[in-house]
């Protein structure tokens, strides 16, 4: 019998769990694989772990996990319908940005999950999620724009939208990101 999407992911979250392909493994708790519905139509991708989501080994469960949660909860979309990950799966010391080396080396996990998860859409979270996707883009000019991607042979709907912690930091960026989860909220009831 095929393997389920569930034990597919899994597979990866083992050899996640075992990776030594950058020095992050060395300073994290706990590897932060990703979390949720395997069959998610959407899948949520942020930055990297930070001191929370690296004590419980899950992605998105400090302030900024429950500043994603509010966003969801404003457009009726509950939580355990979708999936959310990070670019990186250990947390970088003092929640520094990832290296492009360390990027480069861990996004074959993220582009395991989405292969196997097949989302419909993905929502960025924050510049280095958007620019794996559009290595070009800029956040604050892409944040909002509901665009249509090919993407290693599967067709996307991309919506970058800033990190949840730059809405913690900055009351015009939780603005924009209200302004934007309302546009995907439209967007949803649309299709
Ligand atoms: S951050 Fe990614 S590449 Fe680096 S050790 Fe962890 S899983 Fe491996």
């Amino acid at each position: 019998m095929p393997a389920t999407k569930q034990q597919q992911l899994q597979y990866i979250a083992n050899l996640i769990k075992d990776c030594q392909k950058c020095s992050l493994y060395q300073t994290a708790l706990n590897p932060v694989p990703g979390d949720g519905n395997p069959d998610a139509k959407i899948v949520f991708i942020g930055e990297a772990p930070g001191a929370h989501e690296d004590e419980q080994g899950l992605p998105f469960v400090g302030n900024s996990g429950k500043l994603l949660d509010k966003l969801l909860n404003t457009i009726n979309i509950p939580r355990r319908d979708v999936f959310i990950c990070n670019i990186l799966k250990h947390r970088p010391p003092e929640n520094r940005d990832p290296t492009l080396d360390e990027i480069k080396v861990c996004v074959p996990y993220l582009k395991a999950q989405l292969k196997i998860i097949k989302p419909k859409i993905v929502i960025t979270l924050g510049r280095f999620a958007l620019n794996y996707f559009l290595p070009d883009e800029l956040i604050s000019r892409a944040r909002g724009k509901i665009r249509q991607i090919e993407w290693q042979g599967i067709d996307l709907t991309l919506i970058p939208v800033y990190h949840p912690s730059a809405g913690l930091r900055n009351g015009a960026m939780l603005k924009s990101l209200e302004d934007d989860f309302q546009s995907i909220g439209k967007f949803l009831k649309n299709i």
